[in-house]
């Protein structure tokens, strides 16, 4: 894994879900360090304890960059900023009052995961003074290095990617699937997946003319365009697969249907009740779109 990473980021597993290979933050190493989706809040004792080990001082971090705020990956914020006092989190302007009273948040996590809410960790509220909202494509400085913050709406709408300047690799957090075991599945968890949205966001995430795609779940990926055109054709055909089933079938059929033909993505950390989620994400598109 580290070979394929860009000069000055690490990956640190962050153990999301009690798995080895599934939740991915990302350190940027330049004159600041800065955490890019720190995962739930179950990976806030993992973190500062990878810290520890690799003899770097937590209190040298500056930034938490929030690809959006689904709890996998920005749960930990809170706990963050409360145990590190000068943290700024940036996260999309969407996102932001979800972090200052997650309320609402939670009780759309409960909603969407049934019996795996637990799972999800919490998210302590982050004060209003510690969080950056970005609206629109915005050039971040963390100290010397900089980044491009783009609004990639589709998985959620208040996404974001971030393209570190210094080695043009891009951290696509959902917006460009799970790479997961060098296979790519798609990741359209209700309440708010939109295909349309996320086919565009990825036409946006090709024209970055990306190095290398730094997935959240999980690890990098060397062959940017080509990665991001199939995740296109997959998204599409997972959405048709089912709109068919859906017309067809009752819910329970449904799922049964989908999971005898996907079964193959289930193991590499992707799990029966995750991809279940995903039919109800796109149910729910399906529904809006009138279809
Ligand atoms: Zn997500």
């Amino acid at each position: 894994m580290k070979e394929n990473l860009p000069s000055g980021i690490t990956l640190i597993p962050n153990g999301a879900f009690h798995q080895d290979n599934y939740g991915a933050t990302y350190l940027i190493e330049g004159d600041e360090l800065a955490l890019v989706d720190p995962g739930t809040s179950y990976s806030v004792q993992r973190l500062l304890d990878w810290f520890k080990e690799n003899s770097l001082s937590p209190s040298r971090l500056s930034s938490i960059l929030l690809t959006h705020i689904h709890l996998d990956h920005a749960g930990a914020t809170g706990h963050l900023v409360d145990e590190l006092s000068d943290l700024d989190v940036y996260v999309h302007a969407r996102g932001a009052p979800h972090l200052v009273d997650p309320s609402e948040l939670l009780a759309s996590v409960k909603d969407a995961t049934g019996s795996r809410y637990s799972e999800y960790g919490t998210l302590k509220p982050v004060p209003e003074g510690r969080i950056i909202p970005l609206d629109g494509r915005t050039t971040l400085n963390l100290g010397l290095r900089e980044l491009i913050a783009l609004p990639t709406p589709g998985h959620a709408p208040h996404h974001l990617v971030y393209q570190d300047l210094e080695t043009g690799s891009v951290f696509t957090g959902d917006s460009a699937g799970l790479y997961l075991g060098g296979e790519l599945i798609p990741t359209t968890t209700p309440p708010s997946f939109d295909l349309k949205k996320n086919l565009t966001s990825l036409e946006k995430i090709k024209k970055l003319s990306p190095s290398a795609l730094l997935y959240s779940h999980f690890g990098p990926g060397v062959e940017p365009i080509k990665l991001v055109d199939e995740y296109g054709r997959i998204l599409q055909d997972w959405v048709e697969l089912i709109a068919n089933f859906t017309r067809n079938y009752d819910e329970k059929e449904v799922v049964d249907k989908v999971l005898s033909k996907k079964r193959d993505w289930l193991g590499n950390s992707f799990t029966e009740e995750e991809l279940v989620m995903n039919v109800k994400g796109v149910q729910r598109y399906l529904s809006w779109k009138g279809n």
